[in-house]
């Protein structure tokens, strides 16, 4: 490995192809400008929403707007992703956001004019043919009325948006563009940049000094900026609470559910199930440390492959080829539409200097998704590919299916799509070969799999839960409470075996997710309903194919949990959670039966 490639350096077609959004910035300047000169056509029915007519016409303005809104938010946004440290991108991507805020300050008014309506009058809405794109904001309308504000309240929320995702985006500079991380050594004692990619591809190194290296690199960087870092996320945390109780919430966890439209039980169930795990996480570190012959665990020796597999150099055309194979279960039609999805540029691939770290899918109603990747030439990274491009497909088909009002599904069901690419592309990968050595190798990611999204993101909800919970009861937040909370956490999730050393309860601190409050609990339950959906695929075929289509053509036409039932799958209820800890500890004895 060498130096991060500068991005013009790398070959077009492994960049994404943005002009279906936006040609280009002049383009944009012009087109920004439009939207803009749109905003005040929603002011005007301000006062008149009691009437039929003006209602029908105001939610079709509002679609209009937001349509065209949309796509250049989307290309401002990702411009400025390919390069953080470009500044036309991110004066783009300031003015977007300049321009939404003016859109919500403009459209405040709708809540609360339409919260003064009778429910009945509503209830006859929905019921109404002409109102029927617009059903499931009507209901969400009745459901919110008890929370929402007077005119000038919202206008004054509304005003303040932008100051309150302040946190957010500080912590993102912060980490994007300013940190850095020195350089190291790598497996071949070549010294190389040290960034969040290269950090990820080292914890996965069978190189055990190169991992503790990156790792206390890693950390030393962020214990300088802790009393910095924990201030920004405590003006978050801070946020979450003030906007909650404003609107007369009890939490900011229940302001959080609600707004899901998730039952309260289902956060209960996930918490409750893991924990009846754990025995079993732990009892996994015990195994991995055997296997792996270390008299001390570390969490840097979490990462790495218990079982040494020198073959699994995954070039991104090999690992997207597997990954159409093994999604073939979920028909003809999807997988074509992968292929499209590679060759009309859907996808940026690679790392480049400045570029935004992780990976993600956007969309923009309208226009096919968009994957943003920072591909390294591992497994772990062949399943990314599979997991965005999950995302990627639950928004291709609820876009083609659901008109713009009802397309975008809500973050509670989303990480579900993803997660049942990654569990059918792993049991692909594990029925397929008949070499013990793969297949001890295969086990060990699926174990990983629910170590990391289930077990970890339980773990990222507990902290969060702790966090709120700590300043709704007024006590002062510091770096110091934050990182005990969390070394607390690690102690019982990983149990006794692990070494809890001096870095790892600073882990908090380099989390994105965390500023996006009650996100990552959504993971946990993602894969557990995707176990039960990919399982259900693989046994069942097509008749299940076809619910399974149903649940992601259905955008938000139903509340998440309900959308779930179309795929057979119940959160209210402890089965599925069961279900899923079962294949865990099931993984588990099938890698320690081929040792
Ligand atoms: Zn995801």
């Amino acid at each position: 490995m060498s130096k991060i490639l500068k991005r013009e350096d790398i070959d077009n077609k492994y960049k994404w192809d943005l002009a279906p959004l936006c040609a280009d910035d002049t383009q944009f300047e012009k087109e920004i400008a439009e939207v803009l000169k749109l905003i005040p056509k929603i002011e005007a029915f301000k006062g008149t929403l009691g009437d039929r007519v003006s209602l029908l016409k105001c939610f079709k303005t509002e679609g209009e707007i937001m349509l065209k809104f949309e796509k250049l938010y989307c290309y401002a946004q990702q411009k400025s992703d390919e390069n953080t440290a470009d500044n036309t991108g991110l004066v783009n991507s300031d003015k977007a956001s300049n321009v939404y805020s003016k859109y919500c300050v403009a459209s405040s008014y709708i809540m609360p004019e339409i919260s003064k309506l009778e429910d009945k009058y509503l209830e006859d809405l929905i019921l109404d043919s002409e109102f029927a794109d617009y059903d499931v904001s009507l209901k969400s309308y009745i459901r919110h009325k008890k929370h929402t504000l007077t005119e000038k309240e919202e206008a004054l929320l509304a005003n303040g948006s932008e100051v309150f995702g302040g946190f957010s985006d500080i912590f993102n500079m912060l980490n994007n563009a300013d940190m850095k991380f020195g350089e190291m050594a790598d497996e071949n004692g070549e010294m190389v940049e040290l960034s969040h990619s290269k950090y990820g591809y080292f914890m996965t190194s069978d190189n055990r000094e190169v991992r503790k290296n990156a790792y206390e690199k890693m950390y030393d960087e962020y214990k300088k900026l802790l009393r910095t870092i924990a201030q920004t996320y405590t003006g978050n945390v801070k946020k979450d609470v003030f906007v909650a109780k404003v609107r007369g919430f009890d939490s900011a966890l229940e302001r959080s559910m609600f707004n899901e439209e998730v039952s309260p039980v289902v956060y209960e169930n996930l918490l409750a199930n893991v924990e009846k795990a754990l025995p079993v996480l732990h009892d996994y570190v015990a195994f991995r440390k055997k296997v792996m012959n270390l008299d001390e665990i570390h969490f840097y020796d979490l990462y790495v492959a218990m079982v040494e597999n020198s073959e699994m150099k995954l070039p991104y055309e090999k690992a997207y080829e597997l990954m159409k194979k093994a999604l073939k279960p979920l028909g003809e039609d999807y997988v074509n539409t992968l292929t499209e999805a590679y060759e009309d540029r859907w996808i940026d691939v690679y790392n480049n200097v400045g570029k935004r770290s992780g990976a993600y899918s956007n969309s923009a109603f309208g226009v096919h998704p968009y994957v943003l990747l920072n591909y390294e030439e591992n497994l772990d990274n062949m399943f990314t590919v599979a997991h965005e491009m999950g995302h990627a497909m639950h928004s291709y088909y609820s876009n083609n299916t659901q008109p713009y009002e009802k397309a975008g599904y809500t973050i509670f069901v989303a990480e579900v799509a993803s997660t049942v690419n990654e569990v059918l592309l792993l049991r692909y990968l594990i029925d397929n070969t008949t070499d013990v050595n793969e297949k001890k190798f295969y086990l060990n990611h699926f174990l990983d799999m629910f170590r990391t999204t289930l077990f970890r993101q339980t773990m990222f909800a507990e902290f969060e839960y702790i966090t709120h919970d700590l300043c709704e009861q007024d006590i002062p937040l510091t770096s110091e409470l934050y990182s005990d909370a969390y070394e607390g956490l690690n102690m019982k999730y990983y149990g006794e075996e692990i070494v809890h050393d001096e870095y790892i309860k600073h882990e908090w601190a380099r989390i994105p997710h965390f500023y996006r409050s009650f996100y990552v609990y959504k993971y946990a339950t993602g894969i557990t309903s995707a176990i039960t959906i990919a399982y259900n695929i693989l046994e069942q075929g097509e008749p299940y194919v076809k619910k399974y289509r149903e649940f992601l053509s259905s955008g938000c036409t139903l509340a998440p949990t309900e959308l779930l039932k179309i795929a057979d799958v119940d959160l209210t209820t402890n089965a599925p959670f069961e279900n899923a800890m079962n294949v865990f500890e099931k993984a588990l004895n099938d890698l320690k039966n081929l040792f």
